[in-house]
This record gives structure tokens, C-alpha cells and sequence, in this order.
């Protein structure tokens, strides 16, 4: 949106958790949860004397998050120590990597109402996350379970215009990094999460305003209010003829504006020095192959596949949204004729199932029931019964409806005695077709279907009923 005029421009920091069992610099579990305390040792807490060590895990999960977003790995790259005073942060300074990150220059692709739209990533670094204040009761709790725990922070250019440019950015760059699997990102617990910088300007304009940090802002819904609040503030700014102050600021889910928390730092206050305790990063072209190796496609390739074999732009949207509905309809496809008819019955009938603590088919037992109901051996009412039963009791298909007389009656002289039986329960109707109201059939053809209990095939019905009356009228 605009606002007098003006629009927002962002950029985004994002921190994102590494999804590793230990903690980046000691062998504590890096697990969500738990008591609080119960995760730390000399090392995360920064006891005097403790060393860390490098989790080399961290680093390939850190590099392969780089390279899912197209960045360039570096060479060599370094830690250093970042300082402030803060009670969740037992050191006194943060492990990060300042002067020399793993990762530079990378991209997100963005759809936006005017197309597509690149973003583009400045930076991706290591760094370990702080602890936590809670409130017990009246005490305040200082939970050091997250200290150490490995983060990757990605920092992009202000290349995004407006609220939906920034929540599109995020929710891609999510989805990504889940598909590479190296982060849960859930935004609740934490394990993404963004600061936002936020300037205004005339639409047209070109040039920068004083930026404002909005910090940890934890789900895109925020994001995007914030933004908003965010452009309306700074423009009345302007108009009235004031300077906005370059300031961190946070935003309040409830008031729904963002508040003053302190003066932006700059990078003097922190005091940067090189971290002496732990050896640089090498990386070499075989590495990075390797990691890159590992890497399976990225969500938009899946989606734009999905979308041009012919299924619906909102359901390619949410086979893609989970790497595991994403795996599991992979598999569907390579058995499946019909991908339009899969994807349908894959989110009306599986996707609920898998999002809920219900038992799903498995990719085999889905194709084979939509495999039944494309060639007409059952119809859908059965298919999407069979892929119920079979996900309880493990049954395969064919055997089940069978058993429960499923299958689509086709055989012409079975179908033909049921028309006869019909005609002869009809007379009525049999009396209008043939002085030539032909309309009539249905009636016969309705009563088929009832005495076939819904199972002839339809087509086999019509074409019977034809034969008969054709043959009879003309008789
Ligand atoms: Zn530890
Ligand atoms: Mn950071």
C-alpha cells in the first residue's frame, strides 16, 4: 500500500536456528525445550577457561542454507566477538562472524502483483543464539537452554517495496530453507525469526529515508502490520516537517503499532574483535559440491512443475508448503496419469490426514485407489473410502473392494437384465418412451443404479437402456 504519497522500503534481517543435535560450540543438546538450565555446560555459559569447538555439522548445515538461497560460499571465513550487556548473554559478547561471513550475495525469488521480483541477499553468517528471560510467578527466570545453539542470520538489501514484498520474501525464504532442510523454521518457537528495517519515500523517488529497526518480529502476519504501521508513522513524520530518528524499535502485537526500545547501535558500540579461540573456516570446491549434492529442488521449481502439468495455482501452493507433502506427491506422480486428478484427491483426502494426528495412505496405496477410480473399476465415493480403510487397516485396495463389493458393475448382459427388471418395474415410464418421449429413459436408468445399489458404471447403464428401447421401439 501507499500513504499520502509515500511507500515503505525494507530490508530484512532474518535469524534462523540450525537444526542440529548439539549446540555450535560444545556438545550440549541443542533440542527446543526442556527445564530450564538443564542444556548447559561450562562452554555455553562462558565460564572462564572453557573453549569452544566448531560443530562441523553446524557449518555444513549453514553452507547448504547458503547455497539453497544461491549464495557464494566463501574461502575462508572467520568468528568474531560481538559485545553487549545483556542479561540472557552469561559471555558478555556473541560468537559471530563480522568482518568475513560463510556466505555472500544470494537471491530470493519473489512473486509479486507485477511479477516476478529478485531479492537480493547481502550476506549469510554463522552466529550462536542467547538465552531467554521468562517470568516465574513474580521471579524473573534466565534460561541459558538456547545459549550456543546455532543460528544463521541472512541480511538482504532494502529491495523490497511494501508490506506484501516483505511477507512474500519471508514465507519464500522459509519455505526454502525447509526444503533444505536445515532449520524447522517455526516461527512460534522461535527458530525464524526477523528484524525488519524500515524508510520511506515519495513514490517515485529513488533515494533512502532514515531507516528504523523493528526487531524479532515472529510471524509474517506481523511482519506485514508492522510495516504498515510503520509507513504511517514516518510519512506523518515527514509532513509535519520532522526527521525520523534512525532507532530500534519493537512492535506491539496488541496495540498493533511499534514502539521506541533504544537509539540504533552502531557498529562501534560493539566493540568487534576477532575470536581468538576458534580456527577459521575452509571450505574447498569439493565441499561445496558435496553439500550442493545434497540439496533436493527448491519449492518454486516443484510448484511452477505442478502448475504447468495442470494442477490448480492454491493447490500446487500447498503440496508445496511442506517438504513432506511435497516428497509424498512426488512419489504419487510417477505412478499417476492424471497429476490434476491426484493433486484434488491428494488435498481434499491426504493433506488433513498428515496435518492432523490421523493415519494416511501410503503413495502406493493412494495411486492404486485413484488408479481404480480413473479407469472406473469403483467409483469416487468408494476410492475415497478405500484410502480411509486401507490407511487403518493396511489392506490393499483391490482385496478390500472386493470384499465389500466395491466394483463398478460393467458386465454388459448383468447390466442388460437389470434394464429388463427395471422396464418390467416401470411401466409407466416404459409407456411415455415409447411414444417418443425419450426423456423418460431416466426414470429407467435411475431405477438400474438403485438396484445395482450405485454400482453399475454409468456410461454401461445409458448405452444398455438405449440398446433395449432402440431394439423395442423399433419392434
Ligand atoms: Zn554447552
Ligand atoms: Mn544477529
Amino acid at each position: 500500500m501507499t500513504y499520502k504519497g509515500y511507500e515503505a522500503v525494507v530490508g530484512i534481517e532474518v535469524h534462523v536456528e540450525l537444526k542440529t543435535k548439539e549446540k555450535a560450540f560444545c556438545t550440549c543438546s541443542a533440542e527446543y525445550g526442556g527445564k530450564a538450565n538443564s542444556k548447559c555446560c561450562p562452554v555455553c555459559l562462558g565460564m572462564p577457561g572453557a573453549l569452544p569447538v566448531l560443530n562441523p555439522e553446524a557449518v555444513r548445515l549453514a553452507v547448504k542454507a547458503g547455497l539453497s538461497i544461491g549464495c557464494e560460499v566463501a574461502k575462508i571465513s572467520r568468528f568474531d566477538r560481538k559485545h553487549y550487556f545483556y542479561p540472557d548473554l552469561p559471555k558478555g559478547y556473541q560468537i559471530t562472524q563480522f568482518y568475513d561471513p560463510l556466505c555472500r550475495n544470494g537471491e530470493v525469488k519473489i512473486k509479486t502483483p507485477n511479477g516476478e521480483k529478485n531479492v537480493r541477499v547481502e550476506r549469510l553468517h554463522m552466529e550462536e543464539d542467547a538465552g531467554k528471560l521468562s517470568y516465574e510467578d513474580e521471579d524473573l527466570i534466565i534460561d541459558n537452554n538456547r545459549c550456543g545453539v546455532p543460528l544463521i542470520e541472512i541480511v538482504t538489501y532494502p529491495d523490497m517495496v511494501g508490506a506484501e514484498e516483505a511477507m512474500a520474501f519471508v514465507n519464500e525464504l522459509r519455505r526454502t530453507l525447509l526444503f533444505a532442510g536445515v532449520s524447522d523454521c517455526k516461527m512460534n518457537e522461535g527458530s525464524l525469526r526477523c528484524d525488519v528495517n524500515v524508510s520511506v519515500r515519495k513514490v517515485g523517488e529513488m533515494a533512502l529515508g532514515n531507516r528504523c529497526e523493528i526487531k524479532n518480529i515472529n510471524s509474517v502476519n506481523f511482519i506485514g502490520r508492522a510495516i504498515d504501521s510503520e509507513l504511517k508513522r514516518q510519512t506523518d513524520i515527514i509532513l509535519e516537517g520532522g526527521t525520523v530518528v534512525t532507532e530500534t524499535r519493537r512492535f506491539s502485537e496488541t496495540k498493533g503499532i511499534s514502539e521506541r526500545m533504544r537509539d540504533k547501535e552502531t557498529t562501534a558500540d560493539y566493540k568487534y574483535i576477532r575470536e581468538p579461540d576458534i580456527l577459521p573456516i575452509m571450505t574447498d570446491t569439493d565441499y561445496v559440491e558435496k553439500v550442493k549434492s545434497e540439496l533436493g529442488r527448491p519449492p518454486r521449481e516443484v510448484e511452477e512443475e505442478l502448475i504447468s502439468s495442470g494442477v490448480k495455482d492454491q493447490q500446487a501452493e500447498l503440496i508445496c508448503s511442506e517438504p513432506k507433502f511435497a516428497d509424498y506427491f512426488e512419489k504419487v506422480k510417477l505412478t499417476v496419469s492424471d497429476v490434476p486428478s491426484a493433486a484434488n484427491m491428494f488435498v481434499s483426502d491426504v493433506i488433513p490426514k498428515m496435518t492432523s494426528d490421523g493415519g494416511f495412505p501410503t503413495p502406493e496405496v493412494f495411486s492404486e485407489c485413484l488408479g481404480m477410480y480413473l479407469s472406473g473399476d469403483v467409483n469416487i465415493v468408494s476410492a475415497r473410502e478405500l484410502l480411509k480403510m486401507c490407511a487403518d487397516t493396511g489392506e490393499s485396495p483391490r482385496n478390500l473392494a472386493e470384499k465389500r463389493g466395491m466394483f463398478m458393475l460393467r458386465d454388459k448382459g448383468e447390466i442388460m437384465r437389470l434394464v429388463e427388471k427395471a422396464a418390467s418395474e416401470c411401466p409407466a415410464a416404459v409407456a411415455e418412451i415409447k411414444k417418443g418421449k425419450l426423456t423418460a429413459k431416466k426414470v429407467i436408468v435411475g431405477q438400474v443404479m438403485k438396484l445395482s445399489r450405485g454400482r453399475a458404471e454409468p456410461r454401461s447403464v445409458n448405452e444398455a437402456v438405449d440398446r433395449y428401447f432402440g431394439s423395442s421401439t423399433l419392434g
